[in-house]
């Protein structure tokens, strides 16, 4: 199959571990008769130095061509204190919103090898935690008007919180489909105790629940979500709420994993052109020092084969290979284990390093 990625490496760390995520793909299109071309694409602060702006149109055309889109993280220090239409970060919102990209998801998996690294406590750990939030991205409360007024001699701001019964279906159909795919368990979280866009999601859910009798569907109020997280975790199968619920609670959830270095994600709208990337950012703290885990950006790019290219067996290949390589006791410096003893049989490696046993795993099949 013929594929043409645009690949978005941004700043700080972004170059170091989206190079690793193209070597990886490379290895897979030698093994399974693939061709991925790759486009590249100037986003963020690197394209504010070049271009005077953070997303040029011309850029977010080669996006819009390509069949998805790999991004690295953008942003860092430098670019502080540029205006905020011009800021990196904005050059990501407006690709989210040019390429209609609507829900995004993010797994929650604890990597056996990582347990240790959790937060939470051993019992719980042990029931295990693999789940997928399923977070409407476009809509909602960041999208709406956001004002202050001066009234009465003080200042009131003001945030509108909209959501249409059509923007709710097409992110209840994602949690849907998403559930049959996995455990067929959907949970719809919302506060429809006190927000009436909260009521119109819940009744929409409930609308759609009847064609997915394959699924079950549950309610949960977001406050006792953020507590069943931690508390239970093992519960959940697939989470599916609204843009600011959504980002906080996966905030929530990709620390209970242990590393924000290792976790992918993935946004996808009407079409199979989806937008992949690991979840954390530019980590200008260890840009350049080859030490930075490019597992995340790796697990994107696999989560871009099973789900935008229909290629499941080479993401299983991808993530077979990461799993042999921890169990081989190779760790990246965020994921070596504080104690002692455990990382006594760990091996640190950098991220050309990680990428390159990865690779090796790949080939051994
Ligand atoms: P960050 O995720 O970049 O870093 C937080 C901490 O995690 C740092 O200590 C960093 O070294 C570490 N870390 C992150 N990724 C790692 C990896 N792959 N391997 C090892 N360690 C890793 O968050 P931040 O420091 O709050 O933000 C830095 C910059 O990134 C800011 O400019 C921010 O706006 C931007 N940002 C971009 C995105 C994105 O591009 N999607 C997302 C979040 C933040």
């Amino acid at each position: 199959m013929n594929k043409n990625i645009a690949v978005i490496r941004g700043d700080g760390i972004g170059p170091e571990i989206v190079n690793q995520a193209l070597l990886v793909l490379n290895a897979v299109a030698d093994m399974y008769g693939h061709t991925f071309t790759y486009d590249d694409v100037d986003m963020g602060g690197c394209a504010i130095d070049k271009w005077g702006d953070p997303l040029p149109q011309a850029m977010l055309d080669k996006c819009l061509a390509s069949d998805s889109v790999l991004l690295g993280a953008v942003g860092g220090n430098k670019w502080n204190d540029v205006p905020g239409p011009m800021r990196p970060e904005k050059g990501l919102l407006r690709l989210r919103v040019g390429m209609g990209v609507y829900s995004n998801n993010r797994p929650a998996k604890i990597w056996k090898q990582l347990a240790s690294a959790s937060p939470l406590k051993q019992s719980i750990v042990d029931k295990g935690i693999d789940f997928i939030i399923v977070r409407e991205l476009i809509g909602g409360i960041y999208f709406g008007e956001h004002k202050t007024d001066e009234i009465d001699g003080q200042k009131v701001a003001t945030d509108i919180l909209a959501y249409s019964e059509e923007e709710i279906e097409r992110i209840g159909r994602i949690g849907f489909e998403t559930a049959r795919k996995r455990r067929k368990q959907l949970c719809s979280v919302e506060k429809s105790n006190v927000l009436d866009s909260s009521r119109l999601w819940k009744a929409v859910m409930h609308r759609l629940a009847a064609e997915y009798p394959d699924v079950e569907l549950t309610d949960m109020l977001v406050d006792n979500c953020a507590m069943q997280i931690v508390k239970n975790p093992a519960q959940f199968d697939v989470i599916v709420t609204e843009n600011m619920f959504g980002d906080i609670l996966s905030d929530e959830a990709s620390m209970i994993t242990g590393s924000i270095g290792m976790i992918p994600s993935s946004s996808l709208g009407k079409t199979s052109c989806g937008l992949y990337e690991p979840i954390h950012g530019s980590a200008p703290d260890i840009a350049g020092m080859d030490v930075a885990n490019p597992i995340g950006t790796i697990l994107s790019a696999a989560m871009m084969l099973r789900y935008s290219f229909d290629m499941a067996d080479e993401a299983d290949c991808i993530e077979n290979a990461i799993s042999a390589v921890l169990d081989d006791g190779y760790r990246s410096a965020d994921i070596m284990p504080s104690d002692p003893t455990e990382a006594a049989v760990c091996k640190k490696v950098g991220c050309t390093e990680m990428g390159k046993l990865i690779i090796e795993h790949l080939r051994k099949g």
